[in-house]
């Protein structure tokens, strides 16, 4: 499979068809996260519902399409681009796509092609992506243990994870762990997690549960503070705040036993929206301009209306003039039902 290359070209003045993209709040919008699934090897009890209607495939842009339309957010600025889904590496062909999306990697003009993953097809395809310049990648695991990895994944298998972890590491991708805190589930675990992360040189992020779609359980359930969280880590370990930023919501502290970077994502208690550069696509084409907003653009119908990108820009350039200042979750007693009726497997994480 051959997809053609962009120009980039990115000192075109205003009025062109070709500028960088800004929002209404001067946020240069430089980072872009697509979900190239929503299928997931994997039923995290946050995240799915057990029996998901999952979408039909003909709605799925096409591996050309999703090129196309990542290589349009190339030549419109974006830097940074995270596959994610669903699970990305169950899409059948995702190597072909990664394998050339990395030529904007050899141009310069992307700084960073990344996923978030669940670790379970790692073993398969970490030295694929390494050897596509894949440099770090995000792995969520929530647990070490065996019975309540399965209990949260519904039917994973936590070794099958950490065997992913040592093929990625072993092929010399840098490893972030992502984990979700839940009440009740792993909240005596996090401590050990971290640990564990720290130990095997992998920075590890924390993140509070999100009201993302129905998931056929009550969040309340499930919603833990970080603020708790926070609290009860600092009972074992220092904590040293860092200025270091990702680029992302998370906020980072060097943990001082252990060296390692721990992260905090508050969407839920924290707005970190004033300096947010990113937007996300669905695997349909949707175009989200915040995660926790309903408003979104269509870019399935110009991508597949021409062949020429001049409607696909215009549509990505009405999108970005509204993207929103911020979002506004909220759990309460009062809102039990979803704050958003998408999952976050359509949105992605
Ligand atoms: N399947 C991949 C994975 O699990 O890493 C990528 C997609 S997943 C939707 C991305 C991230 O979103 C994961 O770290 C997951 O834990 C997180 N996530 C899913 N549902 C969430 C929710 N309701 N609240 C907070 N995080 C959530
Ligand atoms: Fe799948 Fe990731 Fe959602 Fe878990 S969090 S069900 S691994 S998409």
């Amino acid at each position: 499979m051959t997809f053609a290359a962009p120009t980039l070209d990115l000192d075109r003045p205003a009025g062109s068809p070709l500028r960088p993209l800004v929002d209404p709040f001067a946020r240069p919008i430089t980072y872009l996260r697509v979900s190239v699934t929503d299928r997931c090897d994997f039923r995290c009890v946050y995240c799915m519902a057990e029996h998901m209607a999952f979408l039909p495939k003909a709605d799925l842009l096409t591996l050309e399409e999703l090129d196309r339309l990542c290589s349009a957010f190339v030549t419109r600025g974006v830097r940074k681009l995270r596959l994610t889904g669903g699970e990305p590496l169950v899409r059948r062909g995702i190597m072909t796509l990664v394998g050339s999306l990395s030529r904007h990697l050899k141009t310069g003009a992307l700084e960073e092609l990344t996923l978030t993953t669940n670790g379970s097809q790692l073993p398969k395809y970490a030295r694929e992506l390494a050897d596509h310049g894949v440099k770090r990648i995000n792995v969520s695991l929530d647990t070490l243990d065996p019975d309540k990895f399965r209990a949260i994944t519904r039917w994973g298998e936590v070794d099958k994870v950490i065997a992913g972890i040592d093929a990625a590491q072993a092929a010399g991708l840098h490893v972030k762990i992502n984990a979700v805190a839940l009440k009740g589930v792993n909240e005596d675990e996090l401590g050990g997690l971290i640990a564990w992360a720290h130990g095997r040189g992998m920075d590890i992020t924390v993140i509070e549960v999100m009201p993302l779609g129905d998931i056929g359980e009550d969040r309340l359930t499930q919603y833990l503070p970080l603020s708790m969280v926070r609290a009860r880590l600092a009972e074992r370990f220092s904590f040293e705040d860092l200025d270091h930023s990702s680029g992302g919501p998370a906020r980072y502290v060097r943990v001082k036993e252990t060296g390692g970077r721990l992260g905090f994502i508050t969407p839920m208690t924290h707005n970190f929206c004033e300096s947010c550069n990113r937007v996300r696509v669905t695997c349909t084409g949707t175009l989200y301009m915040c995660l926790g907003q309903e408003d979104a653009a269509d870019l399935r119908s110009p991508l597949r209306t021409s062949e020429a990108n001049d409607a696909l820009y215009t549509a990505i350039d009405e999108a970005i003039l509204r993207k929103p200042k911020g979002h506004d979750f909220v759990i309460d007693r009062r809102h039990k039902r979803p704050a958003l009726s998408r999952h976050m497997s359509v949105t992605g994480g």
